[in-house]
């Protein structure tokens, strides 16, 4: 009898144990009949460094993985041991799934495609002239990416550390030239919020270690859509702050599913069912 080869990926990062994402590729291979394992490399607990990124890589190829995702800290490290990298994760600079294709490693960005089809889905018709995004980090600057690949007319990058802002809005703005993309301090939120469209929150203000909201709740207004990165809890003082203020709101969880939806995709080649991945991840978090 013939059985079909089955899926061998990979999860490498530090610190993560807790990680959702296993959990979700696993079931929705089973839910689709394949024959799916979805391991965890931790760096720390092999012992290994994110430097060793290229080796692991090397090795899980020679073992017949079929991909990877990459977290923490090594989106960026992974770029030079890669035969290829998608234009989104290339003009990024990150990549978060590896696919092995034909003896090539392919490098791609589903944070990226993940906020975005997230986004469409969960706001549709959501009005983009003018958006303000909170936290220049790593996961800010997918999500940043994303905004502008969704047509967002005039982006303002605000993080408590400036420069981090300013050099996101000049890297974004080097790479976006029609779209106005631009730093501004922390204080000047009370100036940019009441004119915007949207805010996309993306510092880690709000987390269960983290409570809090990152700024303050008296500059939301119903006509400001807000979306909040933050998934861990899924309900956030920030979330419940704008539903009180009459906003339509967007909760991390879509990002954190729908880069499991594209990677499982770019691994398989199988479309899964985002419905499913979704209802399963809800359940997991709640
Ligand atoms: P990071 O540490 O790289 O960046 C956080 C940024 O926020 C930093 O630049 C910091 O200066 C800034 N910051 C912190 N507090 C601030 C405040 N009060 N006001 C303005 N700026 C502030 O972290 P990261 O990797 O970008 O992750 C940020 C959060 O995004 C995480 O804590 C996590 O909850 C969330 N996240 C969600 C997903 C998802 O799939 N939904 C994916 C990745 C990360």
């Amino acid at each position: 009898m013939n059985h079909p080869q089955p899926y061998l990926v990979g999860l490498i990062g530090n610190g993560i144990g807790p990680s959702l994402t296993p959990a979700l590729h696993m079931a929705e291979g089973r839910a689709q009949g394949l024959d799916y394992v979805y391991r965890t490399l931790d760096l720390g607990a092999l012992g290994l460094a994110p430097e060793q990124v290229g080796e692991i890589l090397r090795w899980a190829r020679s073992l017949g993985y079929n991909g990877l995702n990459i977290t923490h800290p090594c989106k960026q490290l992974v770029l030079r041991h890669l035969d290829d990298i998608d234009e989104v994760a290339a003009t990024l600079g990150a990549v978060n799934t590896v696919v092995f294709e034909g003896g090539r490693a392919i490098g791609y960005n589903t944070d990226t495609t993940g906020f975005a089809h997230g986004f469409t889905e969960a706001l549709p018709g959501a009005a983009l002239d003018s958006v303000v995004l909170i936290g220049a980090g790593g996961a800010g600057t997918a999500v940043a990416d994303a905004l502008l690949r969704l047509g967002v007319g005039h982006l303002s990058v605000v993080d408590l550390d400036v420069d981090r802002a300013t050099a996101l809005a000049q890297e974004l703005g080097g790479r976006h030239p029609l779209t106005r993309v631009d730093a501004s301090s922390f204080d000047k939120l009370s100036v940019l919020l009441p004119g915007a469209d949207g805010v996309v929150h993306a510092t880690p203000t709000g987390m269960a270690e983290h409570p809090g909201i990152a700024f303050d709740a008296a500059l939301l207004h119903p006509k400001l859509w807000v979306a909040d990165i933050v998934y861990r809890p899924l309900d956030t003082a920030l979330l419940r702050a704008a539903r009180a203020a009459g906003c339509r709101t967007l909760d991390g969880g879509h990002m954190a599913v729908y880069q499991a939806v594209d990677a499982f995709a770019l691994i398989t080649g199988i479309a899964p069912d985002a419905a499913r991945m979704t209802a399963h991840f809800r359940n997991l978090v709640a």
